[in-house]
């Protein structure tokens, strides 16, 4: 067993001492197991060189084992200001490399805590908070322009969320966030971690996953593929040719075009489908 990778005082003492009872409004599952946080740090690498850019740090163990594991610098950003007094103590010991960013992630701009530009990649790593993880991950998945600002995400999901991610076309998880990923990203399961390993332990079991941005997606507008995906699997168990109806458009010469069933199903396509209807999609008149 782990008992220490920095001479840091011990998390439930942080926790302790801050008076960081966790929250379930801001979405709280602590990880104190230091040898969970040091592997999930290692999955985020490598991080020799790196800028790690971590969402909702709290008490600060997954950014201890960040610095650790020898990221170059972190930026993390939260939203609980009692965790900060917490965070700030992290960053003393370890002078110019943490920032702590205090505010929420769905409104951090990474830009000016990211230049000049950082000689590593830059690497996102988090145990998310599971109430706004799935808009994180559509707000990252969807930067303009591509390849975007990050070399990889390393993220905690439900498990149910990271199935959603990952899924293969036919399967019962697959829809709109899957096709999103897997066309910009190679996305994977790396492993399960269980839900008595949080303070206090969630409902569910939990996944690390692991997104790489591809280099070059196949192309096609991001806008145009989602008005497909949301059409398509907003009536999933319909027939495209009823579904894609709601483009405001007879849908089978489209279907036809890209050499689709008209009988087939959103959750049949898999994600070259929807980008071969995304590109052959009539402008929108209101757009
Ligand atoms: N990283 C810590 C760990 O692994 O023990 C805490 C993870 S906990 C699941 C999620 C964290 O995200 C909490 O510290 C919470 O305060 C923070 N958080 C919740 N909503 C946030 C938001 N909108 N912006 C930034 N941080 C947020």
């Amino acid at each position: 067993m782990m008992t220490r990778i920095d001479d840091l005082p011990p998390l439930r003492e942080v926790i302790r001492r801050h008076d960081l009872k966790p929250r379930k409004s801001l979405g709280q599952n602590f990880l104190l197991d230091l040898n969970l946080t040091a592997r999930i740090a290692r999955a985020g690498g490598p991080l020799a060189g790196a800028t790690v850019v971590e969402i909702g740090p709290g008490p600060g163990g997954l950014t201890r084992a960040l610095l650790a594991e020898g990221a170059a610098r972190v930026v993390a950003v939260e939203r609980d200001a009692r965790a900060i007094a917490a965070l700030d103590e992290v960053a003393a010991r370890h002078p110019g490399r943490l920032t702590v960013v205090s505010g929420d992630a769905l409104e951090f701009d990474p830009a000016p805590h990211l230049a000049p530009a950082p000689a590593g990649p830059v690497r996102i790593v988090a145990n998310l908070p599971y109430n706004i993880a799935t808009a994180l991950l559509v707000g990252w998945l969807s930067v303009e322009p591509w390849p975007p600002w990050y070399a990889s995400l390393t993220l905690m999901f439900q498990r149910e969320v990271a199935e959603r991610i990952v899924a293969a076309p036919g399967s019962k998880s697959y829809g709109r966030l899957a096709v999103l990923a897997g066309w910009r990203t190679e996305a994977k399961i790396l492993f399960d971690v269980s839900a008595a390993a949080f303070v206090p332990p969630p409902k569910v079991t939990s996944s690390v996953v692991r997104l790489v941005p591809r280099p070059e997606p196949l192309g096609c507008d991001r806008a145009a593929l989602e008005r497909v995906t949301e059409a398509a699997f907003g009536q999933r168990r319909k027939m495209l040719r009823q579904s894609l109806r709601t483009l405001g458009f007879d849908p089978k010469p489209l279907l036809a075009s890209v050499g689709i069933a008209e009988t087939a199903r959103a959750e049949d396509i898999p994600v070259e489908g929807f980008v071969a209807l995304a590109r052959q999609l009539p402008d929108r008149k209101d757009a």
